[in-house]
């Protein structure tokens, strides 16, 4: 009989005080359940943290992403670009509206959508390189920043006023996150302007987290109007307003979603949201340490920084190197599994999932970076609850691993 693992370091845990405790007890025995005061604080909140004008908290980031398209018009007949290297969610709010996410092939360290292949799937759309209908008129960009490390957004703009294109941008794992262009350049933060619209996730391993929650944020005051609006059956008032000293009456505007936040989640989020950056550093930390103690091993590529980038570390994704390895990645997860460590893989490309492949004819090769570098990928443990112990723990565990399943065991190569 095999005893399981004295200890284990799951993939994330989330970081939770007795603060958030007792602002759900409270928020339960206010009678106010639903979105309500709680809720018009933590969005009020999230615009000073992030330096934005309006906020409109909802179910998930999903739906966030999803209010975005629709306020800014996406409809059947167009095309939007989503990278290829990123969640389910980035790409299916797209077909919500009918419309056709264009893959973009990323960038082979920060896996980061690639600029200069948005530029060449506009190209492609003119040719053959590309499985998609030629016809279709090209509206957006969605850029995501992979595991917090900002895309530099002043390009990104650029790129998107050159061709005509609104920009909603998948800020998932990019909080906290900044970037400046250049080591002259003030910092920007994530969501104070960078995009028409940005969306964050509170899902529950997140940087922060209200169990499942998001945001939604913009500077434009019609944006926001229609996005909150609709992330309530489309009416024209909601019920927190309805029922505190506003009117009855109410009118539905257009057939909308359900989608706002509950008072309860809020009242764990303005908690959260307070810790961000405390939470942010303590990542970093075990980020740093990750690096260091990583940093001889042949096995494997780390993750890239930048000192033009405030990194939220939501994620520590590694890129191994293959040839050096006797096992592969999924061969790996199993053996660290073995051990107690969780990992993940982020992601398997969306150009590489049965739907869109039947769907759209899209194929590995017309995406290479991306089809090639997803075997390679590998996500460690990092979390804010993870301890020193833990840490320690997923160094060994993984150096052990890596030297156990060298390609050339390490007894047998000449001493340099
Ligand atoms: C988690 C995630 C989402 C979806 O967030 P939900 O709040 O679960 O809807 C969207 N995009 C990216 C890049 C993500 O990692």
């Amino acid at each position: 009989m095999t005893a399981p693992h004295a200890t284990s370091v799951p993939f994330f845990r989330p970081a939770l005080t007795e603060d958030e405790i007792s602002e759900v007890v409270a928020c339960l025995r206010s009678g106010w359940l639903t979105t309500g005061p709680r809720t018009k604080q933590f969005e009020a909140d999230f615009t000073t943290a992030v330096g934005a004008k309006h906020a409109i908290a909802v179910t998930s980031c999903t739906a966030a992403l999803h209010l975005a398209v629709e306020a800014l018009g996406l409809r059947p007949g167009q095309g939007v670009l989503v990278p290829t290297m990123t969640f389910a969610a980035t790409a299916e709010v797209v077909r919500y509206q009918g419309a056709v996410p264009i893959f973009v092939d990323c960038d082979p360290v920060s896996l980061n959508m690639d600029l200069s292949a948005a530029e060449q799937a506009l190209v492609a759309l003119r040719s053959d390189a590309t499985p998609l209908d030629r016809n279709l008129d090209v509206v957006g960009i969605m850029p995501v920043h992979i595991g917090g490390l900002m895309l530099n957004m002043d390009t990104v703009r650029a790129f998107a006023a050159a061709h005509g294109l609104w920009i909603v941008e998948d800020a998932a794992h990019a909080l906290p996150a900044a970037y400046r262009p250049n080591p002259n350049a003030s910092w920007r933060r994530c969501g104070e302007g960078t995009a028409d619209v940005t969306c964050y996730s509170f899902y529950a391993n997140k940087t922060i987290t209200t169990g499942e929650g998001g945001m939604a944020v913009t500077d434009d005051e019609a944006l926001a109007a229609r996005m909150r609006s609709m992330s309530l059956h489309g009416l024209s008032q909601d019920a927190w307003n309805r029922f505190s000293g506003g009117s009855w009456d109410y009118q539905i505007i257009s057939p909308g979603f359900k989608y706002n936040l509950t008072d309860i989640a809020s009242a764990i989020g303005i908690h959260q949201l307070r810790r961000a950056e405390i939470l942010r550093q303590r990542r970093e930390f075990i980020a740093n340490r990750y690096k260091e103690a990583f940093a001889n091993l042949t096995a494997f590529e780390l993750p890239p920084t930048d000192s033009d980038r405030h990194h939220s570390w939501h994620l520590f994704p590694i890129r191994l190197r293959l040839e050096e390895l006797s096992i592969d990645r999924n061969e790996l997860i199993n053996v660290l599994k073995s051990r107690g460590v969780g990992t993940s893989v982020h992601w398997r490309p969306l150009h590489l999932h049965p739907y869109y492949e039947t769907s759209f004819g899209w194929r590995p090769e017309h995406l290479p970076i991306a089809s090639a570098i997803w075997e390679r990928l590998l996500s460690l443990p990092l979390s804010p609850a993870m301890t020193d112990e833990d840490v320690d723990y997923v160094v060994q565990a993984v150096t052990a691993a890596c030297n156990e399943h060298a390609r050339i065991p390490r007894n047998t190569r000449t001493a340099a």
